[in-house]
């Protein structure tokens, strides 16, 4: 099913994953994904490593098991930087092979000492997949992109993907809900129409929060810096402390009415469980 039409119910649930890392990378993927599958997910979406670094070439064949194996809809993320026109059209070419049918078009982060290649943004790649039949989404940052420090160009570069073709839109992760409300009512005033849904990200320790401080720019509202050093001796009560602050975070967002939710599983079923039975008791 093209993703677009999930947004047509009332606020979808759906699920990040990334492809495992090590040898039986296929093996493990397929287990997690029946594990998700159980959580009866709008979709389940599959990272892809900037440059096809890791087990990215397994990125659509993940989708494909979710998609065929267990009757789920999937989306590949596929990124442009350093790609070229005729990488991107082999990429295209082996989706189709497996029946991948939903794209989110990324520009990756810049990979140190790749060369440039055909595309410079997202909003580049996305008329090639559209053209290819693809039903296509794009990246959406409630904070801002960490290179973008203005908050109507933050949403006008939204705006110029959906003009280029982008049918759906997926958050960064936040911690602060205020920002996804003011994020929203901008995008709206900047004549965004497609559907957003926004990603949710459970703080599992201090160092995995911190880090999202500084990869995509996610402030650390006051309750959860609380949290944070609570537990900060305490791993497991901190962990718990984070699925429920996701939780609350969730609830609140479906509350409000939102596109829908996709939480960052980090392929942990037990996350996807908690949110899903959070979502669906306020939906
Ligand atoms: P773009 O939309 O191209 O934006 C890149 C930068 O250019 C931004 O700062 C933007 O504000 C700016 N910009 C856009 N248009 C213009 C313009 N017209 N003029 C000037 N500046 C402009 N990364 C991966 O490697 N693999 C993944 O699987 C992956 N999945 C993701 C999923 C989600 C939901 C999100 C939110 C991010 C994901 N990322 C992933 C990270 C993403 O690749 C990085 O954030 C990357 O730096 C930006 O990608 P983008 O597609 O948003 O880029």
């Amino acid at each position: 099913m093209k993703i677009r039409e999930v947004f047509q119910g009332r606020c979808p649930v759906s699920f990040e994953v990334f492809p495992p890392k090590g040898e039986l990378t296929l093996n493990t993927a397929t287990d997690l994904i029946g594990q998700i599958a159980t959580c009866d997910p709008a979709f389940v979406s599959v990272t892809y490593s900037a440059g096809g670094s890791g087990n990215s070439h397994l990125t659509a064949q993940i989708a494909h098991i979710a998609q065929e194996r267990f009757g789920l809809n999937a989306i590949a993320h596929l990124t442009c930087m350093g790609a070229t026109h005729n990488s991107i059209a082999a990429h295209i070419a082996r989706m189709r092979e497996l029946k991948v049918e939903n794209v989110l078009a990324l520009r990756g982060d810049p990979v140190p000492g790749s060369s440039t290649g055909d595309f410079t943004l997202a909003r580049d790649l996305i008329p090639t997949l559209r053209e290819a039949g693809f039903c296509v989404g794009a990246a959406a940052y409630p904070e801002g992109h960490i290179d973008c420090l203005n908050e109507f160009d933050n949403v006008h570069h939204l705006r110029q993907k959906q003009d280029a073709g982008a049918e759906f839109f997926i958050t960064q992760l936040f911690f602060d809900n205020r920002f996804a409300y003011r994020f929203l009512d901008l995008a709206h005033a900047a004549g965004v129409t497609a559907p957003i849904s926004f990603g949710v990200m459970p703080f599992l320790s201090k160092s995995q929060a911190t880090r999202m401080v500084f990869m995509c720019g996610a402030s650390l509202p006051a309750p959860l810096v609380k949290l944070l050093a609570r537990y900060e001796h305490d791993p497991a009560s901190l962990r718990q402390a984070g699925i429920e602050y996701a939780c609350n975070q969730i609830d609140d967002l479906v509350r409000h009415g939102v596109d829908g939710v996709h939480v960052y599983t980090m392929n942990r079923p037990d996350i996807a469980q908690a949110a899903a039975t959070v979502a669906r008791g306020r939906a």
